[in-house]
């Protein structure tokens, strides 16, 4: 591989999620943000992930749908190491069905010190941060066997 051919940018795994009423907030913001987004692996719950790969035309790896279990999957792969980025545009008006896997995800992704952004500010916020495509090394809890090895361990 030549100089120039080396990738200068990190490329991140990230889950979108958009409970109904955020759906057309969250297309919008992903469609400002495609060529940026394009550069990276996306991932989605159910009915999020296929109009975002309709009106994006990329790639979206979809979950299952979120009231369906598609939350905790993405919470799983975030616990795994599989998932860098979380942009959640939950409705902070209407109660859901999943609530409890709503919470589940958000402490994961939290526990688990992902990146998160649950509304348009915070993610044009992260989007734009020159850490987004950056070799940043996040911190991960390391627990084995029950017995804290260290609170924190870096990861890359
Ligand atoms: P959906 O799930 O993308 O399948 O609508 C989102 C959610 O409610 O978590």
């Amino acid at each position: 591989m030549t100089r120039s051919q080396i990738k200068p940018w990190i490329t991140r795994n990230i889950a979108l999620v958009a409970h109904d009423n955020q759906k057309e907030e969250l297309l919008d913001w992903c469609k400002k943000n495609r060529g940026l987004l394009s550069r990276h692996n996306l991932f989605a719950t159910g009915t999020t992930g296929a109009l975002l790969a309709d009106c994006l035309d990329l790639p979206v790896h979809r979950f299952l749908s979120g009231p369906l279990g598609g939350d905790q999957q993405i919470g799983a792969a975030i616990a795994e190491g599989k998932i860098d980025i979380l942009v959640f545009f939950w409705d902070p008006l209407e109660p859901q069905p999943h609530d409890p896997d709503v919470k589940a995800l958000l402490r994961i992704a939290t526990l688990w010190n992902a990146g998160i952004a649950v509304n348009r500010t915070t993610a044009d916020m992260l989007i734009t941060s020159a850490l987004f495509e950056a070799d940043y090394p996040t911190k991960r809890p390391n627990f084995i066997g029950g017995t804290e090895l260290s609170s924190f361990a870096q990861v890359n």
